[in-house]
C-alpha cells in the first residue's frame, strides 16, 4: 500500500509503497476513513533525532483516525470487520493505571513520552493502520468515520477543556472563544450543543469569524486592540499599542 511517511527527522515527507499490515495476537486492523492533518504533524516532522529513542522514524504519519475494522488478530472479541471505529491515539499508554482505567489514557502515569499511530508508530495517512492493541478502537455507531477521525485529536481536546468550564457556563451568560482556527471552531460547536450561553468568537481573520457563526457563534469581534479595548477585554491583557503588532504582543 502507498503511505505518506516521515522516512528521517527533519525531512520532507514522502509516499512510500510499504507492505499491508496483518494484525497479530490481540491487534486489530484498520482500513482508514480519515486522516486528519494537524499542526502536530509538522511537529513531529520538526523533531530532530535525538527526540526518537526507541520509535524513530521512518513511519507513517496521521493520528487523527477513524474508519472500519477490517481484520482481527486471536483474542479479539470486542470488534468485528466492518465496525466503524475511531482511534484513540495514546499508543504509550499502559492501560492499567487509574488514570488509563479511567478512560484518561493520555494522562497515564507511566508514559515516558508522547507516541501515537504518526508519532513513532505507523499512522492513518494510508489506507491501512496496524492498531496494536483492541483498547485503542472506540465504537462511533452511525457517525460518518470521515467526519469523525479530527474527533480523535482536535475535537476531544477542546471537548475536555469546555466540559471542565460547563459549571460556570449557563444559560445567558457569554462564552467568549478566543481564536477560531480547527480547535476554536469545535469549541463554538461543542458551546452551542452543550450550553445556552452566548457565543462570541474572536479572531484576526474575518473569513474564520464568518466560519464561527456559521457553527454558531451569536457575534463575533475581529482581533485588534483598538476593539478590544472597545469590548472591555483590553483591560485583562498587558499594555498595547495600538494596531496589530500591539495585539499580538498583547495575546501572548
Ligand atoms: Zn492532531
Ligand atoms: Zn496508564
Amino acid at each position: 500500500m502507498l503511505a505518506y511517511r516521515l522516512l528521517q527527522a527533519q525531512t520532507q515527507p514522502e509516499f512510500q509503497e510499504v507492505p499491508d499490515p496483518h494484525p497479530g495476537p490481540g491487534q486489530v486492523v484498520v482500513r482508514v476513513a480519515g486522516s486528519g492533518l494537524c499542526h502536530t504533524d509538522f511537529t513531529v516532522i520538526s523533531r530532530d533525532r535525538s527526540y526518537w529513542k526507541n520509535e524513530r522514524p521512518p513511519f507513517t504519519l496521521g493520528h487523527e483516525i477513524a474508519g472500519w475494522v477490517e481484520e482481527v488478530g486471536t483474542g479479539v472479541t470486542k470488534v468485528q470487520r466492518g465496525d466503524a471505529v475511531a482511534v484513540n491515539p495514546s499508543w504509550a499508554s499502559c492501560g492499567c493505571c487509574h488514570m488509563c482505567r479511567s478512560g484518561e489514557e493520555n494522562h497515564c502515569l507511566y508514559q515516558k513520552a508522547i507516541r501515537a499511530p504518526g508519532v513513532g508508530y505507523d499512522g492513518g495517512h494510508a489506507p491501512y493502520v496496524l492498531v496494536p492493541e483492541v483498547r485503542f478502537l472506540v465504537p462511533i455507531g452511525n457517525l460518518d468515520p470521515i467526519e469523525a477521525a479530527p474527533l480523535t485529536d482536535a475535537g476531544i481536546t477542546t471537548y475536555s477543556a469546555i466540559k471542565l468550564a460547563l459549571p460556570g457556563i449557563w444559560p445567558g451568560s457569554t462564552a467568549v472563544v478566543i481564536g477560531v482556527g480547527g480547535l476554536g471552531l469545535y469549541a463554538v460547536q461543542f458551546l452551542r450543543q452543550l450550553t445556552g450561553a452566548r457565543i462570541v468568537a474572536v479572531d484576526s481573520t474575518e473569513a474564520r469569524l464568518k466560519l464561527a457563526r456559521e457553527y454558531g457563534a451569536d457575534d463575533s469581534v475581529r482581533f485588534y486592540a483598538l476593539r478590544l479595548r472597545e469590548v472591555g477585554m483590553i483591560k485583562f491583557l498587558p499594555t498595547a499599542r495600538t494596531g496589530v503588532s500591539g495585539t499580538s504582543s498583547s495575546g501572548s
